[in-house]
């Protein structure tokens, strides 16, 4: 039950969501509800006011631009996300995650906005996100801005985005060609949250070697982040399972690792460099076909 009292207004423009955002008091905007009103419940948010952001159709749309940028709103759900054609053929690792979100009814109001913006440490979509270095479209009272996903995750439930700016758009950039991507996870066995995740993009030269690989982490650290030694390891190898190997044993280096009852920093550590090697066999694979 949500004990406090709060007012709720469901704009149809982003204009008017950025206006009531500013507005006085506190304010909130609602996308999937599925983070949000836990808190509410739990009485660890109290907005004042809700701006229920559903009534933005445009915020809903996955596009393909011109230069092959793929642009997803920030409304559309992981279940969308999951099953869009083109985000399954370009962007793997994020479809992979976007599928391994909690469970159907989660998925199916869950936004991938909602997701980002909340930036849970044990969220999917970040590590994905952060992988295919895509971008956060922000609006707020001073228009708008584009944040790099590597310098937006910025800790525990703490981004770059202002209290007063609304998340319109992912913004993912065209892949190379032979490239392939992948998603691994160990899951939550409760929750299905994330206790590891890792997105692995890898592009291969024709000879089969490795021309660049990224690495998203979430779960493990008190924010999303990318595993630079291991892609630093991976990059220009033969792409074979002793670089794997050897690159994926450094994707949790230089880390603090969380630590609960689920996991221990320790055995994070450990599930990350498993976890890697998987999402990595799999990239490869999948480059290679
Ligand atoms: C039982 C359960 C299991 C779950 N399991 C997983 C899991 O395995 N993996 C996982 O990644 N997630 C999981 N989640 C979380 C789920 O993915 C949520 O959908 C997501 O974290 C938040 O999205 P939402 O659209 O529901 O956001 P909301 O709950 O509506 O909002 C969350 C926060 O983000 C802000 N916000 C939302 N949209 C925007 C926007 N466009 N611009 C600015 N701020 C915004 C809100 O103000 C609020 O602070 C789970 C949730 C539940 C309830």
């Amino acid at each position: 039950m949500i004990t406090h009292p709060f007012t709720y207004q469901a704009p149809t423009t982003i204009e008017e969501a950025v206006r009531a955002l500013g507005g006085a008091g506190e304010a909130k905007v609602i996308a999937g509800g599925h983070s949000l009103l836990p808190l509410m419940k739990l009485g660890l948010a109290q907005p004042e006011m809700l701006v229920d952001l559903r009534r933005i159709a445009s915020l809903g749309e996955i596009r393909t631009e011109a230069d092959g940028t793929i642009a997803i709103g920030a409304l559309a759900t992981h279940r969308v996300i999951t099953h869009d054609q083109t985000v399954r053929a370009k962007l793997t690792a994020l479809a992979e995650a976007a599928g391994e979100v909690g469970d159907l009814q989660v998925r199916a109001r869950g936004t991938i906005g909602g997701s980002l913006a909340h930036a849970d440490p044990a969220a999917d979509e970040p590590a994905p996100t952060i992988a295919f270095d895509a971008t956060i479209r922000a609006v707020g009272p001073k228009g708008q801005r584009d944040i790099r996903a590597r310098d937006y995750f910025k800790g525990t439930f703490e981004t770059a985005l202002a209290a007063n700016e609304i998340l319109v758009e992912i913004r993912f950039p065209a892949q190379p060609a032979r490239t392939g991507s992948a998603y691994a996870k160990f899951a939550h066995p409760a929750s299905r949250f994330a206790v590891t995740g890792v997105a692995a993009v890898v592009t291969i030269k024709s000879d089969g070697s490795v021309e660049r690989a990224a690495l998203g982490v979430t779960g493990a650290a008190a924010a999303a982040y990318r595993a630079t030694e291991a892609e630093r390891a991976l990059t220009g190898t033969k792409g074979d399972a002793k670089a794997i190997a050897a690159a994926a044993a450094k994707a949790a280096d230089g880390i603090t690792a969380l630590s609960d009852l689920v996991a221990s920093s320790e055995y994070r550590k450990h599930l990350v460099t498993v976890y890697a090697r998987r999402a990595i066999e799999r990239a490869i694979e999948r480059a290679r076909a």
